[in-house]
């Protein structure tokens, strides 16, 4: 009985110790959060509300694998093991915006990766599916996104070429690896006035914005920008 009570007690201190550490190093992100968004997003230019509250609201130091966490609010990207990495503040930020995500929508995202691009999307549209094709990432994402309670969001390991074929059409897409081409059914899945944000190009991409209009695929070049490659079929020749 004695031994349990001790056992009780010494594991409720160590809970208090462990909430108390968690307020301390939460009081600290923040603080790097907030300068985040103020120094490198909004001083870049990004104006769209949704997207601001929404970079405000995610904690991207529990995107960033743990030995990483004190750069997490940093202005890079960083990696996430497998080759891969979380992209970079601002460009998660500019391909939101980009992207014009209003509520309600239904989005697409081709790389899902540490899953950070995914829960910023989740905290404005109604419905989020990525899909990530390093099976492992996949499965930790969704974990991840489970563990915080993104409950809008759908995560699938497979190759984002085809898109995903049941949930579309999609008002928005975001692909985060960079394509040498623009992936044919992608274009295909976009709604009536949906846009398509990919970066486009092989060592520097352009990112390119698709918007379909009256069926007619619109497009605009903006800025330049580095990310991973994608790999899978838009990798073979064009038939
Ligand atoms: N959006 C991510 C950034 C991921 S980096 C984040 O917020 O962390 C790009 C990701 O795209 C990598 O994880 C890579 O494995 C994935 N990827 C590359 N080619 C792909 C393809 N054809 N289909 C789906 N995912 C792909």
């Amino acid at each position: 009985m004695r031994a349990v009570a001790v056992a009780g007690t010494a594991v409720a201190a160590l809970a208090c110790a462990m909430t108390a550490m968690t307020e301390v190093d939460d009081a600290a992100y923040a603080a790097r959060h907030e300068a985040m968004v103020r120094e490198q997003i909004e001083a870049r230019g990004v104006r769209d509300p949704a997207t601001l509250a929404a970079m405000r609201a995610v904690p991207r130091h529990l995107f960033v694998p743990e030995r990483l966490r004190a750069e997490a609010y940093a202005d890079y990207p960083l990696p996430i093991g497998h080759g891969q990495t979380i992209s970079q503040p601002y460009i998660v930020a500019f391909m939101t915006e980009a992207a014009g995500v209003q509520p309600g929508e239904t989005v697409l995202e081709v790389g899902t990766g540490s899953g950070y691009q995914a829960a910023v999307l989740a905290k404005i549209a109604a419905r989020v599916f990525s899909i990530e094709i390093v099976a492992p990432l996949a499965a930790e994402s969704r974990r991840l996104l489970a563990e915080l309670g993104y409950r809008n969001v759908e995560v699938r390991a497979g190759d984002g070429y085809a898109g995903w074929p049941e949930h579309a059409p999609f008002d928005a897409i975001l692909v985060t690896a960079a394509a040498p081409r623009l992936p044919e059914p992608l274009l295909a899945q976009l709604a009536e006035g949906g846009r398509l944000v990919i970066p486009v190009g092989d060592d520097v991409q352009e990112m390119l914005i698709v918007t379909r209009r009256g069926g007619r695929l619109e497009q605009h070049r903006s800025i330049p920008v580095r990310f991973v490659p994608m790999t899978g079929e838009v990798r073979r020749p064009p038939r």
